[in-house]
Protein backbone atom coordinates (compact mmCIF):
# COMPACT_ATOMS: atom_id res chain seq x y z
CA UNK A 1 0.00 0.00 0.00
CA UNK A 2 1.26 3.33 -0.53
CA UNK A 3 1.95 5.85 1.67
CA UNK A 4 2.17 3.36 4.53
CA UNK A 5 5.19 3.04 7.16
CA UNK A 6 5.90 1.88 10.48
CA UNK A 7 3.38 4.26 12.01
CA UNK A 8 0.53 2.91 9.35
CA UNK A 9 -0.88 6.37 7.16
CA UNK A 10 1.76 8.33 6.06
CA UNK A 11 0.14 10.59 3.50
CA UNK A 12 -3.69 11.77 2.97
CA UNK A 13 -4.68 9.61 0.24
CA UNK A 14 -6.72 12.86 -1.42
CA UNK A 15 -10.58 13.37 -1.37
CA UNK A 16 -11.55 9.77 0.22
CA UNK A 17 -9.37 9.94 3.15
CA UNK A 18 -11.73 12.24 5.11
CA UNK A 19 -14.67 10.50 7.00
CA UNK A 20 -17.15 9.23 4.53
CA UNK A 21 -18.47 5.95 6.18
CA UNK A 22 -17.14 3.31 3.79
CA UNK A 23 -18.71 0.56 5.94
CA UNK A 24 -22.09 1.82 5.52
CA UNK A 25 -22.10 2.37 1.38
CA UNK A 26 -22.75 -1.05 -0.49
CA UNK A 27 -20.05 -1.51 -2.94
CA UNK A 28 -23.10 -0.92 -5.57
CA UNK A 29 -23.02 2.49 -4.66
CA UNK A 30 -19.73 3.16 -4.20
CA UNK A 31 -19.18 2.44 -8.02
CA UNK A 32 -22.14 4.20 -8.84
CA UNK A 33 -20.13 7.20 -6.99
CA UNK A 34 -17.02 6.58 -9.08
CA UNK A 35 -18.81 7.17 -12.47
CA UNK A 36 -20.43 10.36 -10.98
CA UNK A 37 -16.51 11.33 -9.99
CA UNK A 38 -15.58 10.12 -13.19
CA UNK A 39 -18.34 12.52 -14.74
CA UNK A 40 -18.03 15.71 -12.65
CA UNK A 41 -14.69 15.60 -14.04
CA UNK A 42 -15.18 14.78 -17.38
CA UNK A 43 -18.17 16.85 -18.14
CA UNK A 44 -18.53 18.97 -15.25
CA UNK A 45 -15.06 20.80 -13.76
CA UNK A 46 -13.83 21.46 -17.71
CA UNK A 47 -16.51 24.26 -17.41
CA UNK A 48 -16.42 25.52 -13.88
CA UNK A 49 -15.39 29.09 -14.95
CA UNK A 50 -17.98 29.74 -17.74
CA UNK A 51 -20.52 28.44 -15.56
CA UNK A 52 -21.90 31.54 -14.25
CA UNK A 53 -22.48 32.86 -17.91
CA UNK A 54 -25.08 30.38 -18.35
CA UNK A 55 -27.33 31.21 -16.04
CA UNK A 56 -29.86 31.83 -18.85
CA UNK A 57 -28.93 28.37 -20.96
CA UNK A 58 -32.84 27.46 -20.96
CA UNK A 59 -33.37 30.82 -22.98
CA UNK A 60 -30.99 30.75 -25.64
CA UNK A 61 -31.46 29.06 -28.44
CA UNK A 62 -29.45 26.02 -29.90
CA UNK A 63 -27.68 22.74 -28.23
CA UNK A 64 -25.50 23.80 -25.55
CA UNK A 65 -22.94 21.79 -22.92
CA UNK A 66 -25.41 22.16 -20.26
CA UNK A 67 -27.76 19.76 -22.67
CA UNK A 68 -25.19 17.36 -22.75
CA UNK A 69 -24.42 17.79 -18.65
CA UNK A 70 -28.42 16.47 -18.14
CA UNK A 71 -28.41 14.02 -20.80
CA UNK A 72 -25.35 12.57 -19.47
CA UNK A 73 -25.69 12.55 -15.87
CA UNK A 74 -29.19 11.50 -15.86
CA UNK A 75 -29.47 9.10 -18.63
CA UNK A 76 -26.32 7.79 -19.60
CA UNK A 77 -25.08 7.90 -15.53
CA UNK A 78 -28.67 6.97 -14.13
CA UNK A 79 -29.27 9.68 -11.87
CA UNK A 80 -33.07 9.71 -12.95
CA UNK A 81 -33.57 6.53 -12.58
CA UNK A 82 -31.33 5.77 -9.29
CA UNK A 83 -34.04 6.88 -6.86
CA UNK A 84 -37.06 4.69 -8.41
CA UNK A 85 -37.66 1.47 -6.27
CA UNK A 86 -36.84 -1.08 -8.18
CA UNK A 87 -40.32 -2.40 -8.51
CA UNK A 88 -40.91 0.20 -10.43
CA UNK A 89 -38.32 0.35 -12.65
CA UNK A 90 -35.58 1.85 -11.12
CA UNK A 91 -32.25 1.03 -9.42
CA UNK A 92 -33.03 2.87 -6.15
CA UNK A 93 -33.85 2.20 -2.80
CA UNK A 94 -30.54 3.17 -1.16
CA UNK A 95 -30.28 4.73 2.31
CA UNK A 96 -30.01 8.40 3.27
CA UNK A 97 -25.90 7.85 4.00
CA UNK A 98 -25.41 6.73 0.52
CA UNK A 99 -28.04 9.64 -0.89
CA UNK A 100 -26.25 12.49 0.89
CA UNK A 101 -22.80 10.26 -0.85
CA UNK A 102 -24.33 10.78 -4.04
CA UNK A 103 -25.06 14.27 -3.47
CA UNK A 104 -21.73 15.14 -1.82
CA UNK A 105 -20.15 13.57 -5.59
CA UNK A 106 -22.21 15.75 -7.18
CA UNK A 107 -22.37 18.80 -5.55
CA UNK A 108 -17.87 19.04 -5.75
CA UNK A 109 -19.01 19.49 -9.73
CA UNK A 110 -20.90 22.26 -9.44
CA UNK A 111 -23.97 22.80 -6.66
CA UNK A 112 -26.41 23.56 -9.18
CA UNK A 113 -26.13 20.63 -11.06
CA UNK A 114 -26.55 18.44 -7.64
CA UNK A 115 -29.73 20.91 -6.97
CA UNK A 116 -31.44 19.98 -10.10
CA UNK A 117 -30.35 16.89 -10.68
CA UNK A 118 -31.80 15.92 -7.27
CA UNK A 119 -34.76 17.60 -7.39
CA UNK A 120 -36.68 14.71 -8.58
CA UNK A 121 -35.60 12.04 -6.09
CA UNK A 122 -36.73 14.92 -3.16
CA UNK A 123 -40.04 15.51 -5.30
CA UNK A 124 -40.45 11.27 -5.48
CA UNK A 125 -40.03 10.83 -1.67
CA UNK A 126 -43.55 12.31 -1.10
CA UNK A 127 -44.92 9.59 -2.63
CA UNK A 128 -42.60 6.78 -0.86
CA UNK A 129 -43.06 8.30 2.52
CA UNK A 130 -44.64 7.27 5.14
CA UNK A 131 -46.71 5.31 2.32
CA UNK A 132 -46.11 4.58 -1.35
CA UNK A 133 -48.26 5.63 -3.73
CA UNK A 134 -48.73 3.02 -5.87
CA UNK A 135 -50.54 5.11 -8.68
CA UNK A 136 -48.70 8.32 -8.59
CA UNK A 137 -45.33 5.36 -8.74
CA UNK A 138 -46.23 3.60 -11.86
CA UNK A 139 -47.27 7.24 -13.36
CA UNK A 140 -44.09 8.68 -13.07
CA UNK A 141 -42.15 4.97 -12.81
CA UNK A 142 -41.99 5.48 -17.59
CA UNK A 143 -41.06 9.73 -17.15
CA UNK A 144 -38.10 9.02 -14.86
CA UNK A 145 -36.79 5.37 -15.94
CA UNK A 146 -37.47 6.13 -19.82
CA UNK A 147 -34.37 7.47 -22.39
CA UNK A 148 -35.50 11.14 -21.96
CA UNK A 149 -34.80 13.77 -19.82
CA UNK A 150 -37.80 14.50 -16.93
CA UNK A 151 -37.70 16.06 -13.87
CA UNK A 152 -40.62 16.89 -11.32
CA UNK A 153 -39.87 19.70 -9.08
CA UNK A 154 -41.07 21.18 -5.66
CA UNK A 155 -43.00 24.10 -5.75
CA UNK A 156 -42.82 25.35 -2.10
CA UNK A 157 -42.10 28.84 -1.38
CA UNK A 158 -44.72 31.68 -2.26
CA UNK A 159 -44.32 35.30 -2.77
CA UNK A 160 -45.23 36.41 0.71
CA UNK A 161 -42.96 33.45 2.42
CA UNK A 162 -40.94 30.79 2.25
CA UNK A 163 -40.22 30.03 5.34
CA UNK A 164 -43.69 30.02 6.85
CA UNK A 165 -45.15 27.88 4.53
CA UNK A 166 -42.88 25.19 5.74
CA UNK A 167 -42.72 25.65 9.20
CA UNK A 168 -45.13 23.02 11.05
CA UNK A 169 -46.00 25.27 14.08
CA UNK A 170 -48.12 27.39 11.64
CA UNK A 171 -50.11 24.55 10.36
CA UNK A 172 -50.19 25.44 7.19
CA UNK A 173 -52.11 28.60 7.74
CA UNK A 174 -49.75 30.67 5.71
CA UNK A 175 -49.95 28.38 2.64
CA UNK A 176 -51.95 30.53 0.09
CA UNK A 177 -51.85 28.48 -2.90
CA UNK A 178 -54.93 27.09 -2.35
CA UNK A 179 -56.65 23.78 -3.49
CA UNK A 180 -60.37 22.44 -3.81
CA UNK A 181 -62.33 19.46 -4.67
CA UNK A 182 -64.50 19.43 -7.25
CA UNK A 183 -66.22 16.18 -7.60
CA UNK A 184 -63.32 14.09 -8.94
CA UNK A 185 -60.79 16.94 -9.74
CA UNK A 186 -58.67 19.36 -7.28
CA UNK A 187 -58.72 22.60 -8.71
CA UNK A 188 -55.66 24.64 -7.80
CA UNK A 189 -55.30 28.42 -7.15
CA UNK A 190 -51.59 30.17 -6.54
CA UNK A 191 -48.34 31.55 -6.98
CA UNK A 192 -45.35 29.85 -6.45
CA UNK A 193 -41.46 31.13 -6.70
CA UNK A 194 -38.16 29.55 -7.14
CA UNK A 195 -38.50 25.75 -7.65
CA UNK A 196 -35.70 24.46 -8.47
CA UNK A 197 -35.30 22.94 -12.37
CA UNK A 198 -38.99 24.58 -12.82
CA UNK A 199 -37.52 25.12 -16.74
CA UNK A 200 -36.93 21.59 -16.89
CA UNK A 201 -39.66 20.14 -15.84
CA UNK A 202 -42.57 18.13 -16.37
CA UNK A 203 -43.96 18.08 -12.95
CA UNK A 204 -45.00 20.40 -10.26
CA UNK A 205 -45.24 19.00 -6.90
CA UNK A 206 -47.25 21.75 -5.81
CA UNK A 207 -47.80 22.27 -1.61
CA UNK A 208 -51.21 23.42 -0.99
CA UNK A 209 -53.65 24.28 1.10
CA UNK A 210 -57.06 22.48 1.02
CA UNK A 211 -60.17 24.73 1.11
CA UNK A 212 -62.25 23.91 3.76
CA UNK A 213 -60.34 21.78 5.97
CA UNK A 214 -58.42 21.65 9.55
CA UNK A 215 -55.31 21.13 10.54
CA UNK A 216 -53.72 18.71 9.39
CA UNK A 217 -56.04 17.28 6.88
CA UNK A 218 -55.91 21.16 5.19
CA UNK A 219 -51.86 20.20 3.88
CA UNK A 220 -51.58 18.46 0.40
CA UNK A 221 -49.10 18.30 -2.28
CA UNK A 222 -50.72 18.05 -5.54
CA UNK A 223 -48.48 16.90 -8.52
CA UNK A 224 -49.63 19.02 -11.56
CA UNK A 225 -48.12 18.88 -15.19
CA UNK A 226 -46.60 21.75 -16.44
CA UNK A 227 -48.54 22.08 -20.05
CA UNK A 228 -52.00 21.84 -17.26
CA UNK A 229 -54.66 24.81 -18.54
CA UNK A 230 -53.89 27.42 -16.51
CA UNK A 231 -50.24 27.10 -15.48
CA UNK A 232 -47.75 29.73 -16.37
CA UNK A 233 -44.59 30.64 -15.71
CA UNK A 234 -41.84 33.54 -15.85
CA UNK A 235 -38.68 33.57 -17.04
CA UNK A 236 -35.84 32.40 -14.72
CA UNK A 237 -33.91 34.58 -12.01
CA UNK A 238 -30.39 35.69 -12.12
CA UNK A 239 -28.72 34.75 -9.10
CA UNK A 240 -25.30 35.32 -7.22
CA UNK A 241 -24.32 31.70 -8.24
CA UNK A 242 -25.55 28.19 -8.56
CA UNK A 243 -26.28 28.93 -12.13
CA UNK A 244 -27.83 26.41 -13.98
CA UNK A 245 -30.27 25.37 -11.29
CA UNK A 246 -33.63 27.44 -13.15
CA UNK A 247 -36.12 29.36 -10.40
CA UNK A 248 -38.69 31.38 -11.44
CA UNK A 249 -42.36 32.07 -11.35
CA UNK A 250 -44.97 29.58 -11.29
CA UNK A 251 -48.94 30.75 -11.31
CA UNK A 252 -51.95 28.32 -11.06
CA UNK A 253 -55.26 29.54 -12.41
CA UNK A 254 -58.04 27.02 -11.66
CA UNK A 255 -55.71 24.59 -13.09
CA UNK A 256 -58.23 20.85 -12.88
CA UNK A 257 -55.86 17.35 -12.04
CA UNK A 258 -57.52 14.05 -10.91
CA UNK A 259 -57.87 13.57 -7.64
CA UNK A 260 -55.45 11.00 -7.49
CA UNK A 261 -52.59 13.40 -7.91
CA UNK A 262 -52.48 14.59 -4.24
CA UNK A 263 -49.47 12.28 -3.18
CA UNK A 264 -50.60 10.71 -0.29
CA UNK A 265 -54.01 8.61 -0.24
CA UNK A 266 -54.65 9.35 3.44
CA UNK A 267 -54.86 13.05 4.28
CA UNK A 268 -53.14 13.41 7.22
CA UNK A 269 -50.29 11.36 5.92
CA UNK A 270 -49.58 14.71 3.66
CA UNK A 271 -48.92 16.53 6.37
CA UNK A 272 -46.34 13.52 8.04
CA UNK A 273 -44.97 13.34 4.07
CA UNK A 274 -44.23 17.05 4.41
CA UNK A 275 -42.43 17.02 7.52
CA UNK A 276 -40.29 13.89 6.54
CA UNK A 277 -39.62 15.55 3.31
CA UNK A 278 -38.37 18.80 4.78
CA UNK A 279 -35.77 16.39 7.23
CA UNK A 280 -34.59 14.49 3.98
CA UNK A 281 -34.25 17.69 2.17
CA UNK A 282 -32.19 19.46 4.97
CA UNK A 283 -30.28 16.77 5.62
CA UNK A 284 -28.99 15.83 2.10
CA UNK A 285 -28.77 19.72 1.12
CA UNK A 286 -25.94 19.51 3.70
CA UNK A 287 -24.46 17.51 1.75
CA UNK A 288 -24.08 20.43 -1.44
CA UNK A 289 -21.85 22.21 0.77
CA UNK A 290 -19.79 19.43 1.65
CA UNK A 291 -19.26 18.58 -1.96
CA UNK A 292 -18.70 22.46 -2.42
CA UNK A 293 -15.75 22.06 0.56
CA UNK A 294 -14.06 19.23 -1.38
CA UNK A 295 -13.80 20.87 -4.29
CA UNK A 296 -12.30 24.05 -2.58
CA UNK A 297 -10.18 21.39 -0.52
CA UNK A 298 -8.88 20.18 -3.96
CA UNK A 299 -8.24 23.90 -5.57
CA UNK A 300 -6.53 24.97 -2.37
CA UNK A 301 -4.38 22.07 -1.44
CA UNK A 302 -2.88 22.24 -5.58
CA UNK A 303 -2.32 26.30 -4.55
CA UNK A 304 -0.05 25.55 -1.17
CA UNK A 305 1.69 22.66 -3.13
CA UNK A 306 2.87 25.17 -5.67
CA UNK A 307 2.84 28.67 -3.96
CA UNK A 308 5.31 30.14 -2.11
CA UNK A 309 5.54 32.49 0.68
CA UNK A 310 8.88 34.60 2.44
CA UNK A 311 10.78 31.50 -0.35
CA UNK A 312 9.36 28.82 1.33
CA UNK A 313 6.34 26.52 -0.13
CA UNK A 314 3.49 28.02 1.54
CA UNK A 315 2.44 24.89 3.53
CA UNK A 316 5.44 24.83 5.45
CA UNK A 317 4.90 28.41 6.18
CA UNK A 318 3.73 28.69 10.48
CA UNK A 319 0.90 31.12 9.82
CA UNK A 320 -0.37 29.08 6.83
CA UNK A 321 0.00 25.58 8.73
CA UNK A 322 -2.46 27.15 11.44
CA UNK A 323 -5.23 27.54 8.49
CA UNK A 324 -4.46 24.50 6.89
CA UNK A 325 -5.39 22.44 10.56
CA UNK A 326 -8.29 24.36 10.53
CA UNK A 327 -9.81 23.74 7.30
CA UNK A 328 -8.72 20.06 7.59
CA UNK A 329 -10.37 19.92 11.06
CA UNK A 330 -13.72 21.72 9.70
CA UNK A 331 -13.96 19.36 6.61
CA UNK A 332 -13.99 16.35 8.70
CA UNK A 333 -16.09 17.93 11.32
CA UNK A 334 -18.60 18.46 8.44
CA UNK A 335 -18.22 15.46 7.20
CA UNK A 336 -18.83 13.40 10.21
CA UNK A 337 -21.90 15.15 11.79
CA UNK A 338 -23.30 14.60 8.13
CA UNK A 339 -22.79 11.19 8.18
CA UNK A 340 -23.87 10.24 11.77
CA UNK A 341 -27.12 12.33 11.23
CA UNK A 342 -27.69 10.25 7.84
CA UNK A 343 -27.04 7.16 9.51
CA UNK A 344 -29.39 7.35 12.60
CA UNK A 345 -32.49 8.58 9.58
CA UNK A 346 -31.32 4.95 8.43
CA UNK A 347 -32.79 3.24 11.79
CA UNK A 348 -36.01 4.82 12.48
CA UNK A 349 -36.46 1.36 14.92
CA UNK A 350 -33.95 3.33 16.84
CA UNK A 351 -33.86 6.59 16.34
CA UNK A 352 -37.31 7.63 15.12
CA UNK A 353 -39.24 8.14 11.73
CA UNK A 354 -37.82 11.64 9.47
CA UNK A 355 -41.71 13.15 10.06
CA UNK A 356 -40.36 13.75 14.23
CA UNK A 357 -39.92 16.78 15.63
CA UNK A 358 -36.07 15.19 17.03
CA UNK A 359 -35.43 14.13 14.05
CA UNK A 360 -36.25 17.57 11.77
CA UNK A 361 -34.17 19.54 14.58
CA UNK A 362 -31.43 17.32 13.75
CA UNK A 363 -31.45 17.81 10.29
CA UNK A 364 -31.70 21.12 10.82
CA UNK A 365 -28.74 21.50 12.92
CA UNK A 366 -26.96 19.42 10.48
CA UNK A 367 -27.35 21.54 7.47
CA UNK A 368 -26.45 25.19 9.65
CA UNK A 369 -23.47 23.09 10.40
CA UNK A 370 -22.14 21.64 7.49
CA UNK A 371 -22.79 25.11 5.61
CA UNK A 372 -21.16 27.01 8.47
CA UNK A 373 -18.27 24.91 8.39
CA UNK A 374 -18.53 25.19 4.62
CA UNK A 375 -18.52 28.90 4.24
CA UNK A 376 -15.37 29.06 6.80
CA UNK A 377 -13.30 26.69 4.99
CA UNK A 378 -13.52 28.06 1.57
CA UNK A 379 -13.32 31.57 2.81
CA UNK A 380 -10.26 30.77 4.28
CA UNK A 381 -8.94 29.35 1.28
CA UNK A 382 -10.15 32.02 -0.19
CA UNK A 383 -8.39 34.63 2.04
CA UNK A 384 -4.98 32.85 1.37
CA UNK A 385 -4.76 32.53 -2.23
CA UNK A 386 -4.57 36.61 -2.01
CA UNK A 387 -5.71 37.83 -4.98
CA UNK A 388 -6.11 34.96 -7.43
CA UNK A 389 -9.15 34.15 -4.55
CA UNK A 390 -10.87 37.06 -5.89
CA UNK A 391 -10.52 36.19 -9.42
CA UNK A 392 -13.23 33.72 -11.59
CA UNK A 393 -9.34 31.75 -12.80
CA UNK A 394 -8.82 30.89 -8.92
CA UNK A 395 -11.47 29.02 -8.72
CA UNK A 396 -12.45 29.54 -5.77
CA UNK A 397 -14.36 32.55 -5.20
CA UNK A 398 -17.17 30.68 -6.85
CA UNK A 399 -17.26 28.11 -4.17
CA UNK A 400 -17.88 31.06 -1.75
CA UNK A 401 -20.74 32.23 -3.59
CA UNK A 402 -22.38 28.73 -4.23
CA UNK A 403 -21.57 27.77 -0.50
CA UNK A 404 -23.65 31.02 0.76
CA UNK A 405 -26.50 29.70 -1.55
CA UNK A 406 -26.73 26.44 0.03
CA UNK A 407 -27.57 28.24 3.41
CA UNK A 408 -31.35 29.94 2.26
CA UNK A 409 -32.39 26.31 0.62
CA UNK A 410 -35.20 24.70 2.20
CA UNK A 411 -36.06 27.59 4.75
CA UNK A 412 -33.21 29.07 5.77
CA UNK A 413 -30.70 29.45 8.47
CA UNK A 414 -33.22 31.03 11.09
CA UNK A 415 -36.16 29.01 10.90
CA UNK A 416 -34.00 25.89 10.94
CA UNK A 417 -31.94 27.52 14.25
CA UNK A 418 -35.85 28.23 15.90
CA UNK A 419 -36.32 24.35 15.09
CA UNK A 420 -33.26 23.43 17.37
CA UNK A 421 -34.73 26.23 20.15
CA UNK A 422 -37.99 24.55 20.10
CA UNK A 423 -36.59 21.24 20.70
CA UNK A 424 -34.01 22.01 23.07
CA UNK A 425 -35.23 24.95 25.02
CA UNK A 426 -38.99 24.08 24.73
CA UNK A 427 -39.14 27.58 23.06
CA UNK A 428 -43.09 27.75 22.58
CA UNK A 429 -44.16 31.15 21.06
CA UNK A 430 -42.72 31.22 18.01
C1 LIG B 1 -30.86 27.97 -5.45
C2 LIG B 1 -32.21 27.92 -4.78
C3 LIG B 1 -33.02 26.82 -4.96
C4 LIG B 1 -34.29 26.78 -4.39
N1 LIG B 1 -35.10 25.70 -4.64
C5 LIG B 1 -36.39 25.71 -4.20
C6 LIG B 1 -37.27 24.66 -4.55
O1 LIG B 1 -36.90 23.68 -5.19
N2 LIG B 1 -38.58 24.76 -4.16
C7 LIG B 1 -39.02 25.82 -3.43
O2 LIG B 1 -40.20 25.85 -3.12
N3 LIG B 1 -38.19 26.81 -3.04
C8 LIG B 1 -36.88 26.79 -3.42
N4 LIG B 1 -36.02 27.79 -3.06
C9 LIG B 1 -36.48 28.83 -2.17
C10 LIG B 1 -36.01 28.60 -0.74
O3 LIG B 1 -36.54 27.37 -0.26
C11 LIG B 1 -36.48 29.78 0.11
O4 LIG B 1 -35.71 30.90 -0.30
C12 LIG B 1 -36.32 29.52 1.58
O5 LIG B 1 -37.23 28.52 2.00
C13 LIG B 1 -36.56 30.79 2.42
O6 LIG B 1 -37.74 31.43 2.04
P1 LIG B 1 -37.75 32.97 1.65
O7 LIG B 1 -36.70 33.21 0.61
O8 LIG B 1 -39.14 33.37 1.34
O9 LIG B 1 -37.25 33.72 2.96
P2 LIG B 1 -38.08 34.00 4.29
O10 LIG B 1 -39.07 32.92 4.54
O11 LIG B 1 -38.54 35.39 4.24
O12 LIG B 1 -36.91 33.83 5.35
C14 LIG B 1 -35.98 34.87 5.73
C15 LIG B 1 -35.30 34.43 7.02
O13 LIG B 1 -36.30 34.29 8.05
C16 LIG B 1 -36.31 32.97 8.58
N5 LIG B 1 -37.70 32.53 8.79
C17 LIG B 1 -38.68 32.48 7.86
N6 LIG B 1 -39.81 32.00 8.39
C18 LIG B 1 -39.55 31.75 9.68
C19 LIG B 1 -40.34 31.24 10.76
N7 LIG B 1 -41.62 30.91 10.60
N8 LIG B 1 -39.72 31.08 11.98
C20 LIG B 1 -38.42 31.42 12.14
N9 LIG B 1 -37.62 31.92 11.14
C21 LIG B 1 -38.19 32.08 9.94
C22 LIG B 1 -35.65 32.10 7.53
O14 LIG B 1 -35.03 30.96 8.12
C23 LIG B 1 -34.63 33.05 6.91
O15 LIG B 1 -33.42 33.03 7.65
C24 LIG B 1 -34.75 27.85 -3.59
C25 LIG B 1 -33.90 28.94 -3.37
C26 LIG B 1 -32.66 28.99 -3.95
C27 LIG B 1 -31.80 30.19 -3.71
Amino acid sequence: MTGTNLFGSEKCQGLDDFLRPEHLISSETKMFCETLRKFVDNEVLPHEEELDDFWDWTERKGHNFVHDIWKKLLIDVGLQKSFMPPEFGGTGGGTTVESCATVEEVARGDFSVACSGFISPWSIAAITIPKPNEFLLKKFSPLLCGDEINMICSAITEPHAGGSVEDYRLKGSQIRTKARLEGNEWVVNGHKLWPSAYREAKWFRVLCAVEGEEFPRNIAQIFVPVDAEGVATSKPYRKMGASIDTNGDIWFDNVRVPKENRAQEVPEDDFKSVMANITIGRLTSAAFPLGVMKRAYEVFKNYVDNREIAGMPMKEHGVIVHELGQMAREILTAEGFLYYIADRLDHPDLYGFPWELKNLALASACQVSVSDLGWSAVNRALDMMGSYGYSREGKIEKLLRDIKITQIVVGGQLLRLTELARYYFGTETI
